[in-house]
């Protein structure tokens, strides 16, 4: 399903269920425990984008694009045993060139985005035959006014044939994933200029295709810093509108895979997400929603296809590495994948082309796919971030005996230009939420409205109007 339609049925609804629930919300009085009841009816509003933010998207360059790309395959491969001091072939010369590159760029920021080379040794695996050195390339865009909350966006520099262990043949690699590491560059090129609250980070990882090493690491060191990643995208495989398979081109669509139940989840997590009916309201799950809500088709020209899955069916790709942290985490990619142009060795059998080669890779589309990041770590970094400790408590408070109340409490968000908080609300069988109550700035909430029937979740609100993404409440007792 695309989403232009999806874009125009999702406003449509929302706006007629919203009516609906306005009705519904006037008829039950809203009740408070320490917090003032604040029922100014529910309406969803769906977020309006900066109009600097539209100017930022009108700079997104395909011909640099097409550049990047044309820089990559010249490396002959990016394998991640390939050479690492030849000066123009392999995974070193890449590395470097793109710190070069992401260093190039940063110069213009006033010192607000610094640029590292992360680099580590792998120990030997089945994909690792003697110890490797991996280096990740890092930008960081330091936030201004909460700069302890994070946003990452990758790309994967690596590249492979049809052997995982051949590091000799050609791997041009064009599409999976030079296409991301493009959009990484671009995205590093648009935001060197910008400064937000939160803090952005714009890395090409590397050991992708060996095991998401380069991912794992980053993730990793990110979780032990105990840095506060509130959101995370890989670009994998971004850049083929046209998979050259016999089915139509699709250069205005893009997948997006958001997973259910969580990596990270444990024995007694699932029990509770099992008890509350939560399998679809991961953390990811909301980044997802936020994503089709900031980043809409009249803003980028692409529509969003969400998939309520991990990744493609068995695969992964380096959102697995922050996910098993319990980052909130998606994967985005191209709307069709022809395999015989990734992963494979670049030779022509019966007449067919193997290879990953720059001439399936639309640079247009590949633009559009940055303006999708562009629009969501824009909002992601300028909104306030996710509420903390949002919880649903299953004991009614004080004197209240009836349980067909739903109280709610939420840490105070730290920015300080927050207006408030809204209750959101669904169906338990619609995709995404319908409705909105603004509770005024307060951190608490009793509302007259079973949790045995919809889902809640809470969102915070600026002096701008701008929405966090929304927390999902997790049972208390
Ligand atoms: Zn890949």
């Amino acid at each position: 399903m695309g989403n232009n339609q999806s874009a125009g049925r999702i406003g449509a609804t929302r706006r007629a269920f919203l009516s609906a629930s306005a009705v519904t919300a006037a008829a039950f009085p809203f009740l408070t425990g320490t917090a003032r009841a604040a029922a100014t009816g529910p309406a969803l509003v769906s977020q309006d984008p900066d109009n600097e933010l539209r100017h930022l998207l009108n700079q997104i360059d395909p011909s640099r694009i097409q550049a990047t790309i044309e820089a990559l395959v010249s490396f002959g491969t990016r394998h991640t045993a390939s050479s690492q001091t030849d000066p123009v072939r392999g995974i070193g010369a890449a590395t470097n060139w793109v710190f070069a590159q992401m260093q190039g760029f940063a110069a213009a920021s006033n010192g607000n985005m610094t640029v590292q080379k992360q680099t580590f040794v792998q120990p030997v695996s089945n994909r690792i035959l003697v110890p490797t050195t991996i280096t990740n390339v890092i930008a960081t865009l330091q936030g201004t006014a909460s700069p302890a909350r994070y946003y990452v966006v990758t790309g994967h520099l690596d590249s492979r044939v049809t052997d995982v262990l051949d590091f000799t043949s050609d791997a041009p690699g064009a599409d999976d994933d030079g296409s991301g590491v493009a959009v990484v560059l671009e995205l590093v090129r648009l935001f060197a200029t910008q400064q937000f609250p939160g803090t952005l980070v714009l890395a090409t990882v590397a050991g992708e295709e060996q095991g998401l090493y380069g991912s794992a690491f980053m993730a990793a060191q990110m979780a032990a810093a105990g840095n506060d990643v509130q959101g995370m995208f890989s670009n994998d495989i971004v850049g083929a509108s046209h998979s050259f398979d016999g089915h139509p081109p699709n250069p205005h669509l893009l997948r997006m895979f958001v997973e259910g139940v969580p990596t990270n989840a444990t024995t007694s997590s699932v029990a509770l997400l099992q008890a509350v009916g939560g399998e679809n309201d991961s953390q990811s799950r909301q980044l997802g929603r936020f994503l089709t809500d900031v980043a809409p088709f009249n803003l980028t020209n692409m529509n969003i296809r969400t998939i309520w899955r991990r990744d493609r069916y068995l695969r992964g790709s380096d959102h697995l590495s922050f996910q098993a942290h319990g980052f909130p985490a998606a994967r985005l990619t191209e709307p069709r994948e022809n395999f015989d142009h990734e992963h494979q060795n670049t030779q022509v059998t019966d007449g067919v082309q193997f290879g990953d080669l720059i001439d399936f890779v639309d640079f247009d589309f590949i633009g559009r796919v940055a303006g999708v990041n562009a629009a969501t770590l824009w909002a992601l970094a300028t909104n306030p971030g996710t509420p903390k400790n949002a919880q649903i408590h299953t004991t009614p408070p004080g004197t209240l005996s009836g349980t067909n109340f739903t109280t709610l409490s939420w840490n105070a968000n730290p920015e300080a230009d927050i207006a408030g908080y809204e209750v959101v609300m669904r169906e338990t069988t619609e995709d995404d939420w319908t409705s909105a109550i603004d509770v005024g700035n307060v951190t608490g909430i009793t509302l007259d409205i079973s949790k045995d029937n919809v889902q809640f979740g809470i969102r915070a609100v600026d002096q701008a109007g701008h929405r966090s993404p929304v927390a999902f409440p997790q049972a208390v007792a």
